[in-house]
């Protein structure tokens, strides 16, 4: 098995040096660059593996490297954080980061961690093509039609329908959107669930009020049904 790429953006030459000696000695393919810039380009070239982004950069603002990755690529990513730096671990989980690790964080446990978010995105990784009613969901091409019509589509509103277009017609629990979309997640709550679900009805042209094809079933769940079946 090829060893996974690891995009490692850090500016400390310290820390940078010891992760990517250790994450090789784990055998991960390293690619190490100490601007956000460069980590851009990287990773870019690199869509295979994994970011392991530090949020602290000289150039471009940690979180706005964030912003751009998951507009440009699906790698998942792993922010590396401060201890002090709460808000910051909010807001990169809210803009898309697959998970994060606190400084300072041992070899070993980022690569725990790795591994956890490789699996996870293994798991949500679906090839198959969903269409439920006129919507049709293809996760290779990461687009959104709806009669034959492209749906604009943020990231995570896209995880969200994928997840309910596969479980189509059942009603999926808020709890089990947490657990599979939002894994530690830290200061993310039902409510969290309810924005997204508002912003993919609105992607979607219809309200809570008149659904047509997400329904909520109160205090259970929601579900995406096929509305002509
Ligand atoms: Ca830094």
């Amino acid at each position: 098995m090829a060893w996974t790429h690891v995009t490692l953006i850090e500016d400390n030459t310290e820390i940078r040096e010891f992760l990517s000696a250790s994450l090789r000695r784990l055998k991960y393919d390293v690619t190490a660059v100490g601007s956000g810039a460069q980590g851009l380009s990287v990773a870019a070239s690199r869509p295979d593996g994994v970011v392991v982004l530090d949020l602290g950069l000289p150039d471009i603002d940690g979180l706005d490297v964030l912003k751009m990755l998951r507009a440009a690529v699906q790698t998942p990513v792993l922010v590396a954080t401060a201890r002090d730096d709460e808000s910051h671990i909010v807001r990169a989980l809210n803009l898309g980061a697959d998970d994060y690790v606190v400084k300072p964080f041992s070899a070993e446990q980022l690569d725990a961690r790795i591994r956890a978010v490789l699996r996870r995105s293994g798991e949500l990784r679906e090839e198959t093509v969903h269409s439920v009613g006129g919507l049709v969901i293809d996760p290779r091409a990461h687009t959104v039609t709806h009669d034959g019509v492209l749906l604009e589509m943020r990231p995570k509103e896209f995880q969200l329908l994928s997840y309910l277009a596969k479980h189509a017609g059942r009603v999926v629990s808020k709890d089990e959107l947490l657990t599979k979309l939002w894994p530690n997640a830290y200061g993310i709550s039902e409510k969290t669930i309810d924005v997204h679900l508002s912003w993919l009805r609105r992607r979607l042209g219809e309200t809570a009020a008149a659904p047509y094809y997400l329904h909520s079933v109160r205090g259970v769940g929601v579900k995406l049904i096929d509305p002509d079946r």
